[in-house]
């Protein structure tokens, strides 16, 4: 798929009406980073670190995450990287560290609930990240923030990190950004001060879904009953981006759909201006982006809400089968 889109992968994605687009990739292993020259993408959007959790039974030690972390660091060739603390639990299982017997998991005790519940896993992974980047600028997000005082209470660990790490004599990163997950509707219609506290939001589209719909992302019965491009959906989002712009922070979209060419041309035209994928995705995104023009899909998501219908996907069809 890389070979295919090669001659468009130094270019940068800008749409007819020349609205430039960031896209950027989901990684989780070290094995992925090789990707981000290849792929094209400008940055590492969404780096899952659940997986150093879940390859051995127990508990990685501090070195190891260090080292790890450092490995991905050192490879990013100065391309930014973005840290998403553990989001285990629901479909995440870590059997020595969360239950596995909640009734309904995915609303259960996972992500940033364990991670303040029971901080000694965060406060080291944190500084296993301070210490990795050895002063170099890094960036963390918190998963499955619900509520504006998770953040504040998560940001307070990173800030009494950096205070004993100063102490310990390790150097601290020369910038820190600190954002979170945007993946349950509550944070949506939070006050407006949580989107100027953040330091940048990410759009957890496979959570935010399931829970915008009430249909469960594990279950293949329902997962697709809900279009993406459902008008509703569309328009939440829609709302997301005008409460950021307001405080002028940083919004991307991560999660499966920004991955899909037709979703991501529609979230550019509601006005997400970096979208994070599977590198593989990167090739397919760009090219259709480059052919569409962000006014015309305006004009045809706004013509379908009036008109009344569910989903803007055959409208979207059809304009694309021209382009
Ligand atoms: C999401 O929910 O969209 C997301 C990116 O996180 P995960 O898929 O790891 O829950
Ligand atoms: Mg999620």
């Amino acid at each position: 798929a890389n070979e295919r889109y090669a001659s468009i992968r130094e270019k940068p994605a800008v749409t007819k009406d020349g609205a430039r687009i960031k896209l950027l990739m989901n990684a989780g292993l070290m094995a992925d980073l090789p990707s981000l020259e290849t792929s094209g993408a400008e940055g590492v959007g969404l780096f899952r670190t659940e997986l150093q959790f879940l390859t051995q039974n127990k508990m990685p030690k501090r070195s190891d995450l260090v080292a790890q972390y450092k490995k991905v660091l050192d490879s990013s060739k100065g391309k930014r990287i973005v840290f998403r603390t553990l989001d285990i639990g629901s479909d995440k299982v870590l059997p020595y560290m969360t239950p596995t017997d909640e009734p309904n998991p995915a609303l259960g005790w996972r992500a940033i609930r364990v991670g303040l519940d029971k901080p000694g896993v965060m406060r080291m992974q944190l500084q296993a990240l301070i210490r990795a980047a050895e002063g170099r600028p890094l960036t963390i997000k918190f998963p499955f923030i619900a509520q504006a005082d998770e953040f504040r209470m998560a940001r307070a660990e990173i800030d009494k990190t950096l205070e004993r790490e100063r102490i310990l004599g390790h150097t601290l990163p020369e910038r820190l950004e600190v954002g979170a997950m945007l993946e349950t509707p509550s944070m949506a219609f939070s006050p407006q001060k949580f989107f100027d506290d953040v330091d940048f939001l990410s759009i957890g589209g496979n959570d935010l879904k399931q829970f915008f719909f009430a249909a469960d992302r594990e279950n293949e019965r329902v997962r697709n009953r809900y279009d993406t491009l459902n008008v509703s959906f569309l328009s939440f989002i829609e709302r997301i981006v005008e409460r950021c712009e307001i405080s002028s922070t940083p919004l991307s979209f991560c999660g499966e759909d920004a991955g899909r060419p037709i979703e991501a041309v529609c979230f550019a035209a509601m006005g997400l201006r970096t979208l994070s994928m599977r590198p593989a995705s990167i090739g397919p995104v760009k090219s259709l982006l480059m052919r569409v023009n962000l006014d015309d899909l305006r004009a045809i998501i706004s013509s379908a809400r009036h008109r009344g219908v569910q989903s803007v996907r055959p409208a979207i069809m059809d304009y694309l089968r021209e382009v």
